[in-house]
């Protein structure tokens, strides 16, 4: 069937997700353009499984989460270890755990280092305090005046108390506030939580513009783009369905690709950009050959299983199911921490280890995870269908210095476990056993069957200047004219704490490069 043209507009926006609701926004508040903003899910948001913090995980495998799967690894046991993101208004933002953690300026540092300007912890600052309404009002680090409210957990778990106290008597000294530049040590999780609900950049940034009813801004739910259009290498523009209904619509300033760290690449090789070799092999016609898309793919890996059960009926979780966090060096000689730790506090281990140790509904666990790996993946698309299979390939623990790290993590969850707090409040240790061997190569088999995604894919449209480089500093796509990539896909090394924060900044950045404010 034709296309129905669909319109111009000065911009277009693919993906209303944690950076594409903020351009969008914007864009309509800080210019007079005409913006168009797709999204490919649906924009009910007001359901207890997206606003109440306690029950997120109820979104992991349903209608508003794509569920991902990566491709099968011998390292862990070729396990199908899912990933899920959202495919809902507001994206990962909607379904997510509300764990709100900027990283480590060294993280900005890096990519500055690395030869994008602009990029270094001083300059994007300012994109988080202007994001923020911090519940301890404004300061050198933190904004009050922005739209998403950041508050820590409240009314800490007794697992969480544990989880705190034994870590300090382990040596880590107390974190009160998990959002400094240079985080490091034990303390409460800060949330992206306003009056006990959700607030994510489509309820804390687009809602209230919508509602409001601005005659510049278009937004169309259940509307998956397709692919690009391109006069030359200059893009005019976009295809996108709605129902069975195919649609163009026309852009005089430019596109805005913000589908995430899976889908934005898929876009863009659906229309031409890519690695050469790849779509040849697809079949698709050559726009700019661009070896990046879809490599540089991290994640972190989540060791889901050092799982304890209670010695007294736990009460209900509350908070994210957490509330406290630890940063953590697994060598002393780093500059910043590798290593990062929450508190579960119900049984949230994988399939494997589930089936292995069956935990009772009173346990709770902690989570090592790994924060700067050194592995590196890749997305790639089987067929040319814009719904066909992708293979996405964390690779994780494929280099030696993850599975040491990792290792380390487990040992120190360990040690964690053993000090009086934790002590206090635990029957016996459920997985690893009691009785099972913990020298270092039992405790990488068990991270065969535990080793988890955080949910966090980045890096596969990467921001730089080498001919691997996706898009330059400004995120403009390397070789093409009127296109811009803002989300994950962009970062060049994943940031060292969980990526919702940093997506928005993302999308503060695009917009004040955009629109120069
Ligand atoms: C279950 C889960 C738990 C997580 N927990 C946390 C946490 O506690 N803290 C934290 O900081 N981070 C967390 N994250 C990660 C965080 O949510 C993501 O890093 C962040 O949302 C990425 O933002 P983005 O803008 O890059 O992409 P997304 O937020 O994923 O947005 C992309 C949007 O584009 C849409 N889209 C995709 N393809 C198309 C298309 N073809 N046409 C139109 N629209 C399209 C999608 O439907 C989606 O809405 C979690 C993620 C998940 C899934």
């Amino acid at each position: 069937m034709a296309e129905k043209n669909y319109g111009s507009y000065d911009y277009i926006i693919a993906g209303a997700g944690a950076a594409g609701c903020v351009i969008a926004t914007r864009l309509v508040t800080n210019t007079n353009g005409k913006v168009l903003l797709l999204e490919a899910g649906g924009a009910v948001i007001n359901v207890p499984s997206m606003e109440a913090p306690t029950k997120w995980v109820h979104n992991i495998g349903s209608e508003v989460d794509y569920q991902f799967e990566y491709a099968p690894s011998p390292l862990l046991n070729n396990r199908a270890i899912p990933l899920a993101c959202g495919k809902i208004l507001g994206g990962g933002g909607s379904i997510n755990g509300m764990l709100f953690a900027r990283g480590h300026q060294m993280d900005y540092d890096g990519w500055s280092k690395a030869g994008n300007t602009g990029w270094d912890y001083q300059s994007v600052l300012p994109l988080f305090t202007k994001m923020e309404m911090w519940e301890g009002g404004q300061s050198a680090w933190h904004g009050a005046h922005g739209s998403i409210r950041v508050e820590r957990a409240k009314e800490l778990h007794i697992t969480d108390t544990a989880f705190i106290e034994a870590a300090k008597s382990f040596g880590m000294p107390y974190l009160a506030d998990s959002n400094v530049p240079s985080p490091e040590g034990v303390g409460p999780e800060s949330m992206n939580v306003r009056d006990g609900r959700r607030c994510s950049s489509a309820t804390a940034y687009l809602k209230p513009l919508m509602y409001a009813g601005k005659e510049n801004l278009t937004v169309l739910t259940g509307a998956k783009v397709l692919k690009l259009n391109f006069s030359g290498t200059r893009c005019t523009g976009l295809s996108f369905m709605v129902k069975d209904r195919s649609y163009s619509a026309d852009v005089t300033g430019e596109v805005i690709l913000s589908a995430g760290a899976i889908n934005t690449p898929r876009v863009l090789m659906l229309s031409g950009v890519g690695p050469q070799a790849e779509l040849t092999r697809l079949g698709i016609p050559v726009v700019a050959n661009l070896p990046g898309v879809g490599q540089n793919f991290q994640d972190h890996p989540m060791a889901c299983g050092v799982c304890f059960e209670a010695n007294r009926l736990l009460p209900p979780p509350n908070n994210n199911l957490g509330g406290s966090l630890a940063f953590w060096k697994s060598r002393k000689e780093f500059a910043s921490p590798d290593l990062m730790f929450l508190n579960i506090q119900v049984p949230f281990v994988t399939p494997a280890i589930a089936a292995k140790y069956s935990p009772s509904p009173n346990s709770f666990v902690i989570t090592p995870s790994l924060v700067r790996p050194q592995s590196r993946g890749y997305v790639r698309m089987k067929t040319a269908r814009h719904d066909g299979p992708m293979e996405i390939q964390p690779n994780f623990l494929s280099e030696k210095a993850d599975r040491e790290a990792l290792i380390d993590a487990v040992e120190i969850a360990l040690q964690i476990a053993e000090q009086p707090a934790f002590k206090a409040i635990v029957k016996s240790r459920v997985a690893p056993a009691p009785l099972d061997p913990l020298d270092r190569s039992s405790i990488m088999e068990f991270l065969k069957d535990a080793c988890n995604s955080y949910n966090h894919p980045v890096g596969t449209c990467a921001m730089g200047t080498g001919s691997d480089s996706v898009v330059n500093s400004r995120l403009q796509v390397n070789g093409i004219a009127g296109l811009r990539i803002a989300d994950a896909s962009i970062m060049p090394t994943i940031t060292s704490a969980n990526t919702f924060a940093p997506s928005v900044m993302i999308g503060e950045f695009a917009s004040r490069v955009i629109t120069g404010k």
